[in-house]
């Protein structure tokens, strides 16, 4: 099969086409013939060689995709050959035509869903459903600002969270950003690149302030999130790229917390409820992802250099094999 492999750890010049042998499925595993790789920022921090995860050399990036069941291990019989699925982990590496998945990371996709849709559920929703429900705890009727809501993970929050009955504010840097911040359920879209957008906020919340943010790049925002949050209100840091100043006195007025999380910290059992919650959503058709990209397998290069443009995100990238 082809597979995008990385021999040294580098810009994205490094991903590269090959041929490689194909997987075989062992006890517990599942071999998928991928239709859709996702694309996610994590995978170009790894690829540089400086991430706190430094895989053996050689690699093939990726944890997202989705595609057909194409060989089953001896004794996995939830899936037969054929099955739609997408999957949230693989060990071969999701930029390639065929994926060794452990079972237990692969999911039915319904006939509704299209393979690139699945290859975005994996880390922008997973990661969504964990800073939201699992660190956060955001309950119904509390207000969310996710900063930064036109990208893969801010998507998937805002779907989220409006489908959990919450007010859902969300940020993007362009007016187009805004506009599909909108339609994924957001009541109201700021544009984080205007000056002084935030102070939008007490009109919008009559004061009182925001219950949760959830951040995608607190080096930027973390201090002036503390100055909009309501009390007990709780700030997720998800994405953050360097650091920053803040004021702790911020956090004591309104008995504020600052989360972090990784979705790498998810446990088996929270994974198993994340999933429950995230297939029933696929299947309700409250959770649709949004591709926003289809760029061939070939082309890895080129998906590594749009997903860290700095601004214009517009839901998620996906690989084409
Ligand atoms: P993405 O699809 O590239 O989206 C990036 C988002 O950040 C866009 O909505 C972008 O908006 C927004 N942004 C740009 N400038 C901003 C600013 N000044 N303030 C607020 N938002 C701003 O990336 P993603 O997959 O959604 O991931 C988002 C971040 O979370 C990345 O840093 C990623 O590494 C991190 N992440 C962390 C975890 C974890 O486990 N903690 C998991 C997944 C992702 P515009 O383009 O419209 O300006």
């Amino acid at each position: 099969m082809k597979a995008i492999r990385v021999h040294e750890f580098g810009g994205p010049e490094v991903l590269k086409l090959e041929d490689v042998p194909d997987p075989q499925a062992g006890p517990g595993q599942i071999v998928v013939r991928v239709h859709a790789a996702g694309v996610n920022p994590v995978e170009t921090y790894v690829r540089t060689g400086t991430y706190a995860f430094k895989p053996n050399l050689p690699y093939t990036p990726g944890a997202d995709g989705a595609g057909v069941v194409l060989k089953l291990g001896p004794d996995v019989k939830r899936f037969k050959d054929g099955d739609r699925v997408y999957f949230t982990a693989t060990q071969t590496g999701a930029y390639a035509e065929q994926a060794l998945c452990d079972a237990a990371k692969v999911h039915r996709l319904p006939d509704s869903v299209s393979f690139e849709q699945g290859a975005a559920m994996g880390v922008p929703y997973g990661t969504a459903y964990r800073g939201l429900f699992q660190r956060a705890q955001a309950k119904p009727a509390e207000t969310v600002l996710v900063h930064g809501a036109s990208g893969g993970v801010g998507t998937a929050a805002v779907q989220l969270a409006r489908a959990a009955g919450m007010t859902v504010i969300g940020t993007a840097g362009s007016e187009q950003g805004m506009k599909l911040v909108k339609e994924q359920g957001a009541h109201h879209a700021l544009n984080h690149s205007s000056a002084g957008y935030l102070d939008e906020l007490k009109k919008l919340t009559d004061d009182r302030g925001v219950d949760v943010i959830l951040e995608m790049l607190a080096n930027k925002n973390l201090a002036n999130d503390l100055t909009v949050l309501a009390k007990k209100g709780r700030v997720v840091v998800i994405g953050s790229r360097g650091t920053i100043e803040i004021n702790p006195r911020d956090t004591m007025v309104r008995d504020a917390e600052i989360r972090g999380t990784t979705l790498a910290n998810t446990t088996e059992q929270e994974y198993r409820e994340m999933y429950a919650a995230l297939g029933a959503g696929l299947e309700n058709g409250t959770l649709r992802p949004v591709v926003g990209q289809k760029i061939p397998l070939a082309e890895a290069r080129y998906a590594h250099e749009e997903v860290m443009k700095p601004s214009g995100a517009h839901g998620k990238i996906v690989l084409v094999p």
